[in-house]
Parts: structure tokens; C-alpha cells; sequence
């Protein structure tokens, strides 16, 4: 491939996912200032690239028009993934295979579904190799459930739903299938379970959440149906999870203020409550490789549930970490950090940082809070716990977390609530979110009201 010449946008955004898997990518770039006022982003190429892969040396390679209202001198840092290309190259929703069929059923449970994908518009890409062009959104991962192949996704853009059957009975789905949805890097996992001359389907997600699919012998369409239903949102929905840190937080701000003072002293009580789940380990299960790849395409160092965040300003909210130990929250930057802006147009959240800190990404769903804060000032905090109250509004699909489908879909609830600054609103399959005038006011109305239990459905 030649850079002598200005490329196009297929090539560009081939070469930069290219770039995202080679085995030490450096996937940073800087933003600099040039001398006409306008910013121009420079990206790093690929550094080590393997014998007979592509190179090139760095240079700036898309015009950049994006209005960034950070001070002109901010040096910013540049996090780049699959997904600012994404709609550069994403024409129709398209899926594809990987893995080996292990069993009749698992051949009768890809034709089912072939045939229901495709009378739905979805277009199967039998060989992603010789299409680099495209972008595939859903990848169905057939894996022995004892020894789950992962599946290295090329952009965070697609979503692995990994299918496992199990020939022996499973006391516990959640225990037994969370370690394989893990360890095939899936977002989502199909968990069969056979005995004799029946099956039960279950999903397992990344939420910790699990629910099973009904089959009635002869009825394989509507079974297709349902397993459908279930996996459009996955193949639809959009992740809005990068983050681009500006080193730009006011001095005063380094140690945190009373608000974040506020932030981790509810993190605590949620902890004694109980209601924050263990992370899930990934490091401990994932061989190095496999970690080192998440955390290049997703930021992530590990797998924690819920997150919580309080208002500083009128556009600005302090919010957890991602991945971080809640009953510890101290440092800025590390442990919580500053929202000030979603940047629609490049899809990502931008945040305040120390200068001398090493950031870390703010929880996933910083979107679901921005759209929250944003549009009802009288919101002070909000909690997002994983678990559950009776009565409750609640979504009707599960969107992964982090998606913005999600954020709007809990977002069009609190707008429906009597008093949106005091929203309880269910996630389906996943948990709760909880708005406030402040942390306290929200903690008076939960108290003893919490169902640890999450309903499936
Ligand atoms: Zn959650």
C-alpha cells in the first residue's frame, strides 16, 4: 500500500484497524496545533510490526474537523479504536462464523439461525479475511465449552456471541458459563445445556446476568425467533467508550473537593451494603495475550459492576473509574474522575485529568449519566447498582452496557418519571440506576427497599 498518496476512506480505515491487532501496536497519537489554528492529528504508525506485514511512518491521516473547545495549547492524548472508524466502514449489518462445529445440534442451531439472519437483511461474511473492507458486527464463536477458543475481534465494533454446548449437567449457569463468555472474549455467551433428548438454551451476559430462551419440539422458528431478538440489540447497538483525558484539571481540583469527598463515601456504604459484586478476576483466567488484548480494544483492566457519580457544575459530573476497587475510591484521575463533555461526533467522553496522573477510563456508562445530567439540572447523582427494587420502571431490551441505545433507553425512562431528580429505573437483566438531588437523598430511598437479586427474563 502506498502513502504517497492522500488514501481513502476504506483505506484509512483499513490501515488503522490493521494497526489496532498488530501484536505491539502502538494505537496512540497525538492532537497538536498548527499555525493555522486548526488541529491536525498525528497518528503513531504501527511500531514492530511483524515480517511481511504492512508499515508505514507516522503522518496525519484524515482532516480533522471536530471543534474541540479544550484550550488550543492542551496537549491531548489520543486514544484510537475500532470504533470512531466503525462508521466509516459499517454499510449493512453483516455476521460471520468462527470456530468449529462440534455436534448435529450445533449444525442444526447455525442453519437455524443462518436462516433467520439472513430473512432479516443480515448478510453472512463467510470469509472476513478476503473482505477487510468490512466491518462484520456479530460473530458467532463456536467453542468447546472446555476449552473455549477465544475469538480476537479487529474492532470494538463487533460483537462476539460465543456458543457452547454442554453434554453434562450445570448446577450453577451463571458459575459455570461467566469463565467461558470470559475466556472466548465474547460479549454475550449461548450456553446449551443437553440432557437425553432435550436442551435448555441459556444466555449468559457481561452484566452477570442470565436468562433462559424456551424451545418446544417443532417449534424451531420461533425458537430462532427469540434467539433473534436476543441478539439484535448486540448487532445494532453502539458503544460510546472512549475517553480522551485533557490534562487541563484545575489545580485546586487535584485532591478531589467535598463532592468527591461525597462520591466515596457512598461507594463505602454501598460496599457495606453489599450491593457493589467482587470485579470478576480476567486477569487470573485470561492468559496474557488475551488480557493485553482487551485492554487494547476496550481500555479495560478487569470486569466491576455498577458505578455511581455526582454533579460538580451545570455540565460538568465526577464519576468512578472503570474496573476500580469501590470501597477504595481515592485518587483523581484514577479512582474518579471529571466528565466535561461527550463530543458527539467523535463518539467518545471527554475528561478533565491531573496532569501528573496516569488516567484511567471512567466507568462505561458515563454516556447513560451525561444524557441524564444533561438534560435534567435539578439531577444531583446518580447510582447504577446491580440489583433490583419492586414496582420499578424498566427497560424492555437489553443493551450492552456502555452502548448508547442503553443510555437512551434509561434516559427516555427518567424522563417519563414523575420527579426525574428522583428516578428509579430497572435495567432489564442487569440492574438498577438511580437519580438524586444529591447521594444522600438517593440513599434515604433505597434503604432497606434493595433486592439483591437481579430478575431474569
Ligand atoms: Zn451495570
Amino acid at each position: 500500500m502506498s502513502f504517497g498518496r492522500r488514501l481513502g476512506w476504506r483505506e484509512t480505515a483499513y490501515a488503522v484497524l490493521t494497526c489496532l491487532i498488530g501484536e505491539d501496536a502502538l494505537v496512540t497519537a497525538a492532537f497538536t496545533q498548527n499555525e493555522t489554528g486548526n488541529d491536525t492529528r498525528n497518528r503513531a504508525g504501527c511500531a514492530g510490526t511483524k515480517p511481511g506485514s504492512q508499515h508505514w511512518s507516522p503522518r496525519p491521516l484524515l482532516p480533522l474537523q471536530t471543534g474541540l473547545s479544550a484550550p488550543a495549547s492542551a496537549r491531548r492524548r489520543w486514544l484510537v479504536d475500532g470504533e470512531e472508524f466503525r462508521r466509516y466502514v459499517y454499510t449493512m449489518t453483516t455476521y460471520s462464523m468462527s470456530g468449529t462445529l462440534h455436534s448435529d445440534w450445533e449444525h442444526w442451531f447455525l442453519n437455524g439461525l443462518h436462516n433467520k439472519l439472513q430473512s432479516r437483511g443480515y448478510r453472512f461474511v463467510e470469509q472476513p479475511d478476503l473482505e477487510p473492507d468490512t466491518d462484520v458486527r456479530l460473530v458467532l464463536n463456536f467453542v468447546d465449552p472446555k476449552s473455549p477458543r477465544p475469538f480476537r475481534r479487529k474492532a470494538q465494533a463487533t460483537y462476539v456471541v460465543t456458543v457452547a454446548v454442554s453434554d453434562e449437567p450445570v448446577v450453577d449457569v451463571l458459575r459455570a458459563g461467566y469463565p467461558i463468555l470470559v475466556r472466548a472474549l465474547s460479549n454475550l455467551l449461548i450456553y446449551v445445556i443437553r440432557q437425553a433428548d432435550r436442551f435448555d438454551t441459556y444466555f449468559v451476559t457481561l452484566e452477570q446476568g442470565y436468562y433462559k430462551v424456551p424451545y418446544e419440539p417443532g417449534q424451531d422458528d420461533a425458537y430462532f425467533e427469540r434467539i433473534f431478538e436476543r441478539l439484535e440489540p448486540l448487532a445494532t447497538s453502539n458503544l460510546i467508550i472512549d475517553n480522551e483525558f485533557h490534562p487541563d484539571l484545575p489545580e485546586e481540583l487535584w485532591e478531589g473537593d467535598e463532592i468527591t469527598a461525597q462520591v466515596s463515601e457512598a461507594a463505602k456504604k454501598i460496599e457495606a451494603m453489599n450491593l457493589w459484586p467482587a470485579p470478576f478476576p480476567i486477569q487470573d483466567i485470561l492468559p496474557p495475550e488475551d488480557f493485553r488484548h482487551v485492554k487494547r480494544l476496550y481500555g479495560i483492566g478487569g470486569l466491576s459492576y455498577g458505578n455511581l457519580s455526582a454533579r460538580k457544575d451545570g455540565r460538568r459530573f465526577w464519576m468512578s473509574a472503570s474496573g476500580v476497587n469501590k470501597a477504595n475510591l481515592r485518587k483523581i484521575g484514577e479512582d474518579i474522575l471529571l466528565i466535561k463533555n461527550f463530543d458527539a461526533e467523535r463518539k467518545l467522553m471527554e475528561l478533565s485529568v491531573p496532569p501528573h496522573v496516569q488516567p484511567r477510563r471512567v466507568s462505561v456508562d458515563a454516556i447513560e449519566h451525561w444524557m441524564i445530567y444533561s438534560e435534567h439540572p435539578s439531577v444531583g447523582a446518580i447510582v447504577h447498582i446491580h440489583a433490583w427494587m419492586d414496582g420499578v420502571p424498566s427497560t424492555q431490551i437489553n443493551y450492552p452496557c456502555g452502548t448508547i441505545e442503553l443510555a437512551k433507553a434509561v434516559a427516555d425512562l427518567v424522563r417519563q418519571a414523575d420527579d426525574p431528580s428522583r428516578a428509579i429505573i430497572g435495567l432489564k437483566n442487569h440492574g438498577l440506576t438511580i437519580t438524586g438531588p444529591d447521594l444522600e437523598d438517593i440513599f434515604e430511598r433505597i434503604e432497606g427497599r434493595i433486592i439483591p437479586q437481579v430478575p431474569m427474563s
